[in-house]
């Protein structure tokens, strides 16, 4: 890995206007020029022109936070990211740039399998599903017995491994596509 380090040279301000000067003459007479140590880029302007285009340019692509799985290209921003998908790959927009959504599990859609429980609990759970076959997460928590939560998230799960129901799960986001 390359690491490139720059120091970015910032003028005064009341240096500015000279500055003007200084790089129009500079352009015309090349009394120094900053070049890209990567490239046969140069500039007789400022060093931080030369630094950005050293970012733009040369900046590692596996180095960026946003990578495309498509093409191996990376980004700096995710919705430079977004687009490049749509242009580059044709990724329909609503897949490239899905809407933020929660991934809590919203609703339990539970159906019995007809294997039978031994223990009292199981046989009271096993009923509550009979009786609701789609319990939403906030409805399980009104499902009390003697004050306490009959059943949790992991009794569900717990239920579906020892066959007892098959379950599906969806977020709001899905059971509100699903619903439309
Ligand atoms: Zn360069
Ligand atoms: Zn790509």
């Amino acid at each position: 890995m390359t690491v490139i380090r720059v120091r970015i040279i910032k003028p005064n301000n009341e240096k500015i206007a000279a500055n003007t000067a200084y790089y129009r003459n500079n352009k015309k007479n090349r009394l120094k020029v900053h070049n890209c140590p990567h490239c046969n880029y140069e500039t007789t302007g400022p060093k931080c022109i030369l630094v950005n285009h050293i970012n733009a340019k040369h900046t590692q692509e596996t180095n960026k936070p946003f990578q495309c799985l498509h093409c191996c290209k990376g980004f700096s921003q995710k919705a430079h990211l977004q687009n490049h998908l749509i242009k580059q790959h044709n990724i329909p927009e609503h897949i490239a740039k899905p809407p933020v959504q929660s991934k809590n599990i919203y609703i339990y859609l539970i159906s019995l399998t007809g294997k039978k429980a031994k223990s009292k609990t199981t046989i009271a759970r096993l009923d509550i599903y009979k009786r609701y076959p789609k319990l939403f997460t906030e409805e399980l928590k009104k499902l009390l017995v003697n004050g306490k939560q009959l059943v949790k998230p992991h009794n569900l799960h717990y239920d579906a491994k020892q066959e007892y129901i098959t379950l599906k799960t969806m977020t709001e986001h899905e059971y509100r596509q699903l619903n439309d």
